[in-house]
């Protein structure tokens, strides 16, 4: 899962990027209004995190702006205290959801897993295929009950396998949404974590779908 945290005061975007990061996200970092509308444009976050008060453009703005153009990607507005105009304001623009500041990161943390969980269908904190449970709150896997032990990446990729249960999921997708903005991306690594994963669970759960993608097969 990728997200993008728009914030121009230095300490919370890094404090924010940090703790996203820790929770399991590829995370973009943009810190005024015009980069943060060209990046939710053209990149395709799960989840964005949204500060109102941007310099160059204004957060309501950019939020006005993504979804006159359709884009419809999960918003979480960050709003300052005793603005409730903005609150309104901002969900009136298109936000799914807002935090006033300040606010705990554990909150933001579970919001901001609420609203990845409901844009792929799931109401579930808990995510099941099969055998196979992926405790979003913790960032936990297991396996018939017992604990599989994942990379950072290795949970990213099956995360978001996870929320698109029996979905066919490209290569370039899972590229996408795995890596942050910066990175040095190579398709050629999502293979080599399929690998690993298929290693670590079992083996048929994700199947290769010739010249598409991979699918993740639950059976009850
Ligand atoms: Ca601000």
């Amino acid at each position: 899962m990728r997200v993008l945290v728009v914030e121009d005061e230095p300490l919370l975007a890094a404090q924010l990027r940090d703790a996203l990061s820790a929770a399991g996200y590829a995370v973009d970092v943009a810190d005024n209004g015009k980069d943060a509308h060209f990046s939710g444009e053209v990149e395709p976050y799960d989840a964005i995190v949204l500060d109102l008060g941007l310099p160059i453009i204004d957060g309501l703005t950019v939020l006005r702006r993504w979804r006159a153009a359709g884009r419809n990607m999960p918003v979480l507005i960050l709003t300052a205290r005793d603005a409730w105009h903005e609150k309104v304001a901002g969900i009136d623009a298109g936000a799914d959801d807002y935090l006033t500041k300040p606010f705990h990161m554990e909150e933001l943390l579970a919001r901001v897993r609420a609203l990845i969980r409901r844009a792929a269908g799931q109401a579930s904190a808990e995510i099941a295929c099969g055998p196979l449970v992926l405790d979003t709150r913790r960032g936990r896997v297991t396996v018939d009950g017992n604990p599989v032990t994942l990379t950072s990446h290795e949970y990213r990729l099956l995360a978001y396998l996870m929320h698109r249960p029996g979905q066919i999921v490209s290569r370039t997708e899972l590229t996408e949404h795995l890596y942050a903005q910066d990175f040095d991306r190579d398709s050629n690594t999502i293979e080599v974590f399929i690998a690993r994963l298929r290693r670590k669970l079992p083996p048929e759960l994700i199947e290769t779908v010739r010249g598409l993608g991979y699918r993740l097969a639950c059976r009850t």
